[in-house]
This record gives structure tokens, C-alpha cells and sequence, in this order.
């Protein structure tokens, strides 16, 4: 692809850190201290209920007050104990892990050493969690700046929380920024929102076959793919 960036936004979660094993051992640290069993079903259960909130959050049909207070409303009741209570102890939990995706710091680390592209992190989530999650796996050090939903108040794929992350960069043309994500819903609908250029990124190679109506301009199954196609040796 033609290197004409300026700026790479890079997502987190799925993208760089594994946040399916960071929110399972969170999910599972809860049940440990309340003295029930672990089992896989509640997880799963638990992970649904989370995606639900988050797509609608994604389509501002709730607040992310509601989100964090809610998604544990079904647990609570089944736990005989209080939903924002099951939150805090989940985010604190969440915040000192430190789960790499296999490969990612290799990749994040060649790419802030080729010097090529300022790299920012562009993330949705609670700024207490991902600080937490950042500092734990040192990801801090590969990148420029960090850009967090809840600290910008907006979040993917809101046009505002790219807008604002344009006015701190300080350039507000979207032709020289370029998204790279796993979430349709969120990094690629928010760039197209913003005319933004965008790469779906699948760090297992499982790409999607319906995207939904987005529009994908580059794909990558792996990070050695994405480096080919950020030129990046
Ligand atoms: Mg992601």
C-alpha cells in the first residue's frame, strides 16, 4: 500500500493485548474470592452479557455508567450480591494484567524502533483498567501517546472521539491518520465514520466474511502482515 501516513491509531484489546484471557481470569478471580466455583459456562454467559452492553453502548443506546453497572445486574442477583460491587472487583482484577497477544510486543516493538510512523493507542474502556493493563505489560514505552474513551468522553466508533483525538495530535486531516483494529463495530465503522483509512486486523488469520456494510481497505491476518503492509521491515 501507498506509505502516505502520517499517523498509525492502533486499538488495544484483540489487536495488541489478549483481553478474552485478562477478562477470564478477572471473571474467574471474582468467583475464587466469593468462594464459588469457577465454571466455564458462567464465563461464557458473562462474556456474552459484556459484548451486549458494549454494541450497545456502541450505538448509544446506553451510557457507560449503565454499561459498568449493569453487566453484572444477572450475576449479582444469582450471587445474592450487589452489581457495582461485582464491577470494582472485576476492574481491579482486570487492571494488573499484563496478557500479551503471542507476537504483539515483537511487532509493536519493531515497529516504534523502524521510526516510521508516530504510533498512537486509540482504546475504548475505563482509564483505570487500561492504565493498569498498560502499565503492567509495558506497552507504554512502544508508543507515542494513548488515547482512552472515557478520558476523551467519547467513545469508538463516535466521530467526537476520533475529532478529539485529531485535536491533540493537531492535525485534523483524516487522510493522514490510518486505523488498525479487530472490531468492525468500533475501529473500522468509527473510521469510515471520520473518512478515516482503516486495516482489519485478525491476530488468529480468522478474518470475517460479512463486514457488515463496512467498508475494510486492507486487510491482515498476522503481524508479519501488517508489517509488509506498513512497509516496516
Ligand atoms: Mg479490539
Amino acid at each position: 500500500m501507498e506509505m502516505r501516513h502520517k499517523y498509525l491509531l492502533l486499538d488495544m484489546d484483540m489487536t495488541l493485548l489478549n483481553f478474552k484471557k485478562s477478562e477470564k481470569y478477572a471473571f474467574k478471580e471474582i468467583m475464587d474470592s466469593l468462594g464459588l466455583t469457577f465454571t466455564e459456562d458462567d464465563y461464557i454467559r458473562y462474556s456474552h452479557i459484556n459484548d451486549e452492553f458494549w454494541k450497545k453502548l456502541e450505538k448509544g443506546l446506553i451510557t457507560r455508567k449503565q454499561l459498568l453497572d449493569g453487566r453484572f445486574s444477572e450475576f449479582a442477583e444469582k450471587w445474592g450480591t450487589d452489581s457495582v460491587k461485582l464491577n470494582e472487583m472485576f476492574i481491579n482484577n482486570l487492571a494488573g494484567r499484563n496478557d500479551w497477544l503471542p507476537g504483539a510486543e515483537d511487532f509493536l516493538r519493531t515497529l516504534h524502533e523502524s521510526g516510521k510512523y508516530p504510533v498512537y493507542i486509540a482504546t475504548n474502556g475505563p482509564v483505570f483498567t487500561v492504565m493498569g493493563r498498560i502499565n503492567a505489560s509495558g506497552l507504554a514505552k512502544y508508543v507515542d501517546d494513548i488515547f482512552i474513551s472515557e478520558a476523551l468522553g467519547a467513545s469508538k466508533p463516535d466521530p467526537a472521539f476520533f475529532e478529539r483525538i485529531f485535536d491533540k495530535i493537531g492535525d485534523h486531516d483524516s487522510s493522514n491518520y490510518l486505523m488498525i483494529g479487530d472490531r468492525l463495530s468500533s475501529d473500522i465503522k468509527g473510521a469510515n465514520n471520520v473518512g478515516m483509512e482503516c486495516i482489519l486486523f485478525a491476530h488468529d488469520g480468522n478474518l470475517p466474511e460479512d463486514l457488515g456494510g463496512y467498508k475494510v481497505d486492507h486487510f491482515a491476518g498476522s503481524y508479519k502482515e501488517l508489517q509488509d503492509l506498513l512497509e516496516v521491515p
